[in-house]
């Protein structure tokens, strides 16, 4: 992803969704990217790093009245929060996802993605060849049947 975004590629997928079980996800607490901070449900707010965990303040999340609710961790220790090294690009694929515009263009991997489903049932998850020529090959070969298969469907 990295290399794409280097290139000046665009990355248009849904975000990654953080889940806890039954306790406040990470999608509960605000992050805010300009600051480096996140702001927890009760209203603390600790800094963060790409790529670390942060921990709330143990002393604040003992005595929190919201804390059944946050995290099943032991008394003497806060509620952690995971920060991701690219947790920018999660940030703006998680608002691209809000707007109309947003949503119509994650509709337009639909195509593409359902074709790319069929080639995998088609051809299994693994390489059927060792070496890259001889795999590439074996998977133009499966796009080719399934472009015709495609062509007959519609002349039918
Ligand atoms: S338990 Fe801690 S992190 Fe969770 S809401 Fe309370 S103060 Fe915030």
């Amino acid at each position: 992803m990295d290399e794409i975004l280097g290139a000046g590629g665009q990355v248009i997928c849904k975000p990654w969704v953080a889940r806890n079980g039954k306790s406040f996800a990470k999608g509960d607490f605000k992050l805010n990217l300009r600051d480096f901070t996140i702001t927890c449900p009760a209203g603390e707010t600790e800094r963060i790093k790409f790529g670390s965990v942060v921990e709330f303040d143990p002393e604040a999340c003992d005595h929190c009245r919201l804390r059944a609710n946050c995290t099943v961790a032991g008394i003497g220790s806060g509620r952690t929060v995971a920060i991701a090294e690219n947790e920018r690009l999660q940030h703006k694929l998680r608002k691209l996802q809000k707007t109309r515009v947003g949503r119509a263009k994650l509709r337009e991997r639909v195509g593409v993605e359902h074709r790319l489903a069929h080639l995998a049932r088609r051809q299994g998850r693994r390489a059927r060849y060792r070496g890259v020529r001889k795999n590439l090959f074996d998977l133009r070969r499966a796009c080719a049947i399934q472009n015709l298969e495609t062509i007959q469907r519609k002349a039918a």
